[in-house]
């Protein structure tokens, strides 16, 4: 896939095709940011923009501005298919095997080849991907090459945990941060790429905090129940006052019913789901774009919410968000009672 076509990270790949166009790509790189986000993706994208028989530009070049290229693979030629389907004799991944840890021996190998000039192309590319996983001796060996890398070639960690690098192995590898997708990237992801429907996409991108690894854990039809559990259990918390009639909605926060197999997990989910809706519904009486909205298929509900809140004392979508989020901590982190948090919750909300 070319770098045009990745989606998210604009900036950071506006930085890569500039940098490939002037040739000042650095020959280490680490590519650091939440899993799940894309990071493999660009990773190999860079490779075939490098690589490319035929490079296009990534749009079309403003007058007066032709200094600022960007260079970016065609995506047919024999190079980029080649590529694309893995089989490029240049572009080397080294991943986890079984045993989830990079062994010496695969890095010994690539470190070997890469003593050679390239046969194919012009530039080899070095994928490790989950670094992180590299074992110690593995790093090592790794570690004067990354301090001279031979001429032709590019390194690329890519890491979620890279503080699980060593930091010699780190200080040699220009950092560039990945951040989470948007909401509406991973909607548009789920939709276009595996067959999710709008609403399914939705509430799976909800609660997925911008990572499509995630997203693609989660199943969405209990999310989008979850999500159902969420919106109702606020809508009885704005309604009333009463603390009795507010503790009957905590049943529903840790209903299994069809979402999940325990209580805890059910209730996870809608915490999750919860947290969503309260960040749309802060979202909403801000005047925020409804672009940004993660829920933005419940936009009626989302609006009679906001309305709702805005009419309580200042600032409490804060403090129900923050009540939310301490919720959620006490049930994943302190293993506490699933029924004393949702009680404890239902009266802050
Ligand atoms: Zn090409």
């Amino acid at each position: 896939m070319p770098l045009r076509a990745v989606t998210g990270h604009r900036s950071l790949i506006g930085l890569l095709a500039r940098a490939v166009s002037r040739d000042t790509l650095p020959p280490t790189l680490l590519f650091a940011g939440p899993e799940g986000v894309g990071k493999r993706t660009v990773a190999f994208a860079l490779a075939q923009a490098i690589n490319c028989e035929t490079p296009v530009r990534m749009q079309p070049l403003p007058k007066a501005a032709d200094d600022i290229s960007e260079l970016d693979a065609c995506g047919s030629c024999r190079s980029c298919q080649r590529i694309e389907r893995r089989l490029h004799g240049e572009v080397l991944l080294v991943e986890p095997g079984d045993t989830g840890v990079i062994r010496i021996d695969p890095v010994r190998e690539v470190l070997d080849r890469s003593g050679y000039r390239p046969f194919e192309g012009r530039t080899r590319v070095v994928i490790l991907d989950e670094a992180d996983t590299l074992m110690g001796a593995a790093q090592n060996a790794l570690l004067k090459t990354l301090e001279e890398p031979p001429s032709s070639s590019v390194f690329i960690l890519v890491s979620s945990r890279p503080e699980a690098l060593l930091p010699t192995v780190l200080s040699r590898c220009p950092r560039l941060r990945f951040g989470p997708l948007s909401a509406a990237e991973l909607v548009g992801l789920l939709v276009k790429d595996h067959g999710y429907n709008e609403t399914d996409a939705r509430a799976v991108a909800a609660t997925a905090d911008g990572s499509l690894g995630r997203a693609l854990r989660m199943n969405s039809g209990d999310l989008a129940r979850a999500r159902e559990g969420a919106s109702r259990s606020l809508q009885g918390a704005v309604a009333t006052k009463d603390p009795q009639r507010r503790l009957a909605y905590a049943k529903d926060l840790i209903a299994k019913k069809d979402v999940a197999a325990t209580d805890r997990e059910a209730l996870v989910l809608r915490l999750g789901a919860m947290r969503s809706l309260l960040r749309d519904v802060g979202l909403v009486n801000s005047r925020a774009d409804h672009a940004a909205l993660a829920n933005a298929d419940l936009e009626s509900e989302l609006t009679k919410l906001a309305a709702a809140y805005e009419r309580g004392e200042e600032g409490r979508v804060l403090r129900a968000f923050s009540a939310v989020g301490r919720a959620l901590g006490a049930i994943t982190a302190r293993n506490a009672s699933p029924k004393i948090v949702a009680d404890w919750l239902m009266l802050q909300l």
